[in-house]
């Protein structure tokens, strides 16, 4: 009788262990992807700041990798986010536009629910999935965060300088300057509207208290929390605690309060042992927003900023922390947005969705054991248009433009020629003396142009 009542006790628990197979010799490893928004080159203190203090990214960094030939997937909000998102170029799921750059209040896109986002393919291997901050990549059934493999969402629902209340102009872009009726972005929970217009100086901390509580929640399953910070886009708010704190403003007052919150994640997994078992990734959606001058932030020694395939458009801090299993090291090796969901992915102990085609490399061999990677090509975008192609030091040129505001589009032909470690700064047109090199490099563009294939264009028209 014992024996039976015992054995009664224990079924359930054996028929859920051979349900699930044997059990995994080492925890499925956490995943949280901080993303800053407009955040330039060299804003943080790692990248050469002097005056915005960043003391735990600094710690991040020495702590991990950082690299320094990072970058985002596209020169504005949208595409970029949905880059990183899928893995794939932009161009693949339609998530840029031509004429309209990013999604509207009034767009009628969003990023498609056929597309596979990084939080549906880790649900699918067991993680809880939370989204914390902006959005932007629709708001329309099928879109949103909960539609897109999200079990939570937390945040505002595009940029914070987009006001429902206005119907903004076809082709423009946004402005630091308040509407005469205020801001009006509404703060969403779960698809619901919780307040508006939110109250944005209490944003980072409200996004930081929703991060370490989901953290704490989270110690026994794994879990991808993906942090989409609002700031530094413009407009710029701080909490009391570091308004006027910096000495770069109210453009430094947000990013040492973005460190700020960086530190209280990494402190909260420190303090739960989490660190050891955990892939923290902090970098930013595209470079800074020059036209807004002191409230826009630096490329330091790169060409332009965002909205532009120069360099400082698109080329942005990123650093991959996880003590213990990543060894600290400074890597020049290129890579891209689009390498975290294979990364992330292989990490899981997970495949990619079959019959898609996707562009990011697994970087674990890097991460993990200090490996070169196969050198590969990285291709810049805007809009739908290839602008130019990087490999190795060489940077061609077919088209460029200027960030907002800037120099008009121009077409090269012969294209620009730039070798970036002797010239980051892009200033020396070299194809003359390089004819090699560039038919090396059209010869990578001919076979990238035969294979990549574009999707509906999903930013595309309003209301
Ligand atoms: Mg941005």
């Amino acid at each position: 009788m014992k024996t039976i009542k015992k054995l009664s006790l224990w079924m359930p628990l054996l028929s859920i262990a051979l349900a699930c197979g044997s059990a995994p010799a080492v925890a499925k490893p956490n995943v949280i992807l901080i993303f800053a928004d407009d955040l330039g080159y060299a804003d943080l203190g790692c990248y050469g700041a002097e005056k915005i203090r960043t003391p735990h990214l600094d710690r991040m960094a020495a702590e991990g990798v950082r690299f320094t030939d990072f970058y985002s997937a596209a020169e504005v909000c949208t595409p970029s986010r949905a880059a990183l998102l899928t893995g794939r170029y932009p161009l693949r799921s339609g998530m840029c536009g031509d004429v309209e750059r990013v999604l509207f209040p009034n767009s009628k896109g969003g990023l498609p629910p056929a597309e596979t986002t990084l939080a549906e393919a880790l649900r699918g291997e067991g993680y809880s999935t939370m989204h914390i901050g902006k959005w932007h990549l629709g708001i329309h059934e099928g879109s949103r965060p909960l539609d897109q493999g999200f079990d939570h969402s937390f945040g505002l629902p595009y940029s914070n300088d987009m006001d429902a209340r206005k119907d903004l102009p076809k082709g423009a872009t946004s402005s630091a300057t308040p509407p005469a009726d205020g801001w009006n972005v509404a703060l969403m929970r779960d698809g619901k509207v919780m307040e508006q217009p939110a109250d944005q100086t209490t944003l980072t901390k409200r996004y930081t208290e929703e991060a370490v509580r989901f953290i704490g929640d989270h110690k026994t399953k794994p879990f991808f929390l993906y942090l989409a910070h609002t700031f530094p886009h413009v407009p710029l708010f701080a909490s009391p605690d570091f308004r006027g704190k910096s000495k770069a403003g109210i453009y430094g007052d947000t990013v040492e309060e973005l460190d700020w919150s960086v530190g209280q994640i990494l402190d909260a997994l420190r303090k739960e042992k989490m660190q050891e078992n955990t892939l923290v990734v902090f970098t930013s959606d595209n470079g800074p927003w020059l036209i807004m001058g002191s409230q826009g932030g630096s490329a330091g020694p790169l060409r332009d900023g965002k909205g532009s395939t120069w360099e400082g458009g698109m080329r942005v801090p990123c650093l991959a922390w996880m003590p213990g299993r990543i060894k600290p090291a400074v890597s020049s090796q290129v890579v891209q947005a689009m390498d975290w969901f294979p990364t992330a992915i292989s990490m899981a102990g997970g495949k990619l969705p079959e019959g898609v085609a996707f562009d990011g490399t697994n970087l674990s061999a890097l991460l993990f054991d200090h490996q070169t990677l196969p050198e590969r090509p990285y291709f810049f975008y805007r809009g739908p248009h290839l602008f130019a192609c990087r490999i190795g030091p060489w940077k061609a040129h077919f088209h460029t433009q200027g960030g907002f505001g800037g120099e008009p589009k121009q077409s090269h032909e012969p294209p620009l020629l730039y070798h970036l470690s002797d010239d980051p700064g892009e200033r020396e047109n070299v194809a003359p003396r390089h004819p090699e090199v560039m038919n090396m490099i059209h010869e990578t563009v001919r076979k990238h142009k035969a294979v990549m294939v574009p999707g509906t264009k999903q930013l595309k028209s309003k209301h």
